[in-house]
């Protein structure tokens, strides 16, 4: 089984994808007041409505990581259409993610280590000219977050540009503890994917529950290091080495 630091059981990382004002208005003072950091896969053009709490919110530790600049996920999402995967080439997705890092570093003074794939889609083009981008990723970061991926994350057989990514929107705090407990029985790396904060409809995760979960897991009792994606993907690194 991989050694986690400090006789940690398994690793459990919370990411917010899309920048959304929920994420700084509701979910960083619960982190902040569990002393949990977590990852936070911005779209550039949502970092202003909350520029100085984004700001703020590194300064507490939390990471930043790149989500590309405009999104693009499948045509068969109608918002997606007139940017969709299916019209990418690699040369463009490439230039997309060069151009969010530079947004990212130029407004809030940070170069994103990981990224998170929007949608959790991989790919480019479409049928037999069809491409996956996971070797780019793999070239620009030190590790790619999936998103409605289906295990927890071994360290050892898994791949950092492909790290599993598990929906935490919209489910009870007892959903999310199978999910963590499974983790910690198999020793691996749990990622939860949110989006929103809230009492939304959709594609949030409660803020009830999100107490609960930081709750749960600095509890030392239950053997689980939490951290952000790039600083366990960092300690992977090194003990693969
Ligand atoms: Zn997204």
């Amino acid at each position: 089984m991989f050694k986690w630091p400090n006789g940690a059981r398994a690793a459990v990382s919370l990411s917010f994808d899309d920048a959304r004002p929920s994420q700084v208005d509701l979910g960083v003072p619960i982190l902040n007041a569990h002393g949990v950091r977590a990852t936070f896969y911005v779209s550039p053009p949502n970092i202003a409505q909350r520029r100085p709490q984004w700001q703020d919110a590194l300064a507490a530790g939390h990471e930043i990581g790149n989500h590309t600049l405009s999104h693009p996920c499948t045509g068969n999402f109608p918002w997606s259409r007139a940017n969709a995967l299916e019209d990418y080439t690699l040369e463009r997705m490439e230039q997309e993610l060069i151009a969010a890092n530079q947004f990212i570093d130029q407004t809030l003074g940070v170069t994103p280590r990981t990224f998170a794939y929007p949608c959790g889609q991989k790919f480019v083009g479409r049928g037999e000219a069809a491409q996956s981008y996971v070797p780019l990723v793999a070239k620009h970061f030190l590790a790619g977050r999936g998103f409605k991926d289906e295990s927890v994350h071994d360290p050892l057989a898994g791949d950092l540009a492909q790290v599993m990514g598990i929906d935490g929107d919209d489910q009870s705090f007892d959903r999310l503890t199978v999910w963590i407990d499974q983790a910690v029985q198999a020793g691996g790396w749990l990622v939860f994917a949110m989006h929103d904060v809230g009492d939304f409809p959709r594609q949030a995760i409660h803020p009830d529950v999100l107490e609960a979960v930081c709750r749960y897991c600095t509890r030392p009792a239950n053997g689980i290091w939490m951290d952000t994606v790039a600083t366990v993907a960092a300690y992977i690194v090194r003990g693969q080495t």
